[in-house]
């Protein structure tokens, strides 16, 4: 375990020397793009074996759990096609605060049928699933305008037998 350790504070070292290199340098729009891209990597990396080893957690403010996750370039890849949705840098949890059980977050949708890809961790265990969404929607008499769905009841945004209360 003293080696793991070692090797995480040798990884930090490097990455932190990167990081003061980078900054240092003139970058063309080239540059710009390759340094993200090998940038991106790096935080995966280290998210994910944050995400395995530890959690992750992030100040969210009180309204929302302050756990997130990362995606890597291979669970990406056969989500990215066909999704609805762009890869994010984090995935932070949906549920309630203090919510009991694992974490999860809405990853894709991806069509035909439509199949809702969620990312559900808890402090040991992380998985990519397929969960049918929650069935619930808003009883509103006084329908917001600005809703995306004009004056049909929101649907709950979370997965069918979510804890906590639903999420429009
Ligand atoms: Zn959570
Ligand atoms: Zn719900």
């Amino acid at each position: 375990m003293t080696a793991l350790v070692d090797a995480c504070r040798h990884f930090a070292t490097h990455v932190g020397l990167l990081a003061d290199q980078l900054g240092a340098a003139e970058l063309s729009d080239d540059d710009v793009d390759r340094v993200h891209s090998a940038v991106h990597q790096v935080f995966t990396a280290a998210g994910l074996a944050g995400a395995l080893a530890t959690g992750l957690r992030r100040h969210t403010g009180e309204q929302d759990c302050p756990h997130y996750n990362v995606l890597t370039d291979a669970e990406w890849a056969p989500l990215a096609e066909e999704g609805r949705h762009g890869r994010k840098a984090v995935y932070g949890c949906e549920l309630q605060p203090g919510h009991a059980g694992a974490h999860a977050a809405h990853v894709q949708l991806l069509p035909g049928p439509d199949r809702f890809i969620w990312i559900r961790w808890d402090i040991r265990a992380r998985e990519l699933v397929t969960l049918p969404p929650c069935p619930a929607e808003r009883a509103d008499s006084d329908p917001d305008p600005r809703s995306p769905y004009g004056d049909e009841p929101a649907p709950c945004l979370l997965f069918e037998g979510h804890v906590g209360p639903h999420r429009y």
